[in-house]
């Protein structure tokens, strides 16, 4: 099932991509995320047997335990908000964090980074949309944190994530995708010498092609792979 919902999703993406403006600061090709919270490690082995290479999760505990039997026989990705108190966790298993949105946060990361002598790679996290229920910070203010990221030795600034309202209509998701593309080509104008802006997260099961039309490269697909979750 995984599998054949994997090349569905490609030849959707394929279409999307050939829709996509000319968008020069994005490569043209689009990475799936399997996002597999409230799903078994057996679903992640399922996964990487459709040829998924990236796993995101959006909680510290149950990604713990995964990566335990799974190591890193493929990508984590940590997708959900993360609290300062658990970054000494996070960090040694994420490949990348989407979910910065605060300098505080910035700085526990950098430090639990440089005691495992590793650079981390990072997102910011933009609420586009100013959803009171969402994380994340403002557009205008994406930009003033990359400046603070850029500054910290054991963080890697590689990009943008935004999580758009659901709507029942994804195609009125896309002004919220517009946006983070503008604003990643804003923060790529700054040229930060630490940076390497080359990626773009957005886009979920009901809008991800709506997503790639604005410019996503990274999309997190979960029930569209995997099925409906169950949360017990
Ligand atoms: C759960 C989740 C997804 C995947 O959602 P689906 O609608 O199941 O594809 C993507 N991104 C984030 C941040 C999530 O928490």
């Amino acid at each position: 099932m995984v599998t054949q919902n994997f090349i569905d999703i490609t030849k959707n993406i394929n279409t999307a991509l050939q829709k996509q403006m000319n968008k020069p600061s994005i490569t043209r090709s689009v990475k799936v995320l399997g996002v597999t919270k409230n799903h078994s490690t057996a679903v992640i082995r399922e996964a990487i047997t459709a040829g998924i290479t990236a796993i995101g999760e959006n909680r510290i505990q149950e990604a713990l335990h995964k990566y335990e039997e799974m190591g890193s026989s493929v990508e984590w990705h940590l997708i959900g908000h993360l609290q300062t108190n658990k970054v000494r966790q996070a960090v040694p298993i994420f490949d990348l964090i989407h979910s910065v949105d605060s300098e505080r946060l910035a700085v526990e990361i950098n430090k639990a980074a440089g005691k495992i002598n590793k650079r981390q790679n990072v997102l910011i996290q933009v609420n586009v949309a100013g959803e009171e229920t969402k994380y994340g910070v403002q557009s205008k203010k994406a930009t003033a944190l990359a400046r603070f990221i850029n500054n910290l030795e054991n963080v890697c600034l590689c990009g943008l994530m935004t999580i758009a309202p659901f709507y029942e209509q994804p195609e009125e998701a896309r002004p919220v995708f517009r946006e983070l593309y503008q604003v990643f080509a804003e923060l790529k104008a700054e040229n930060l010498a630490n940076a390497r802006l080359d990626c773009l997260s957005m886009g979920m099961t009901n809008d991800y092609m709506v997503a790639i039309e604005e410019g996503a490269n990274l999309v997190r697909i979960g029930t569209g792979l995997f099925g409906t979750r169950n949360y017990n």
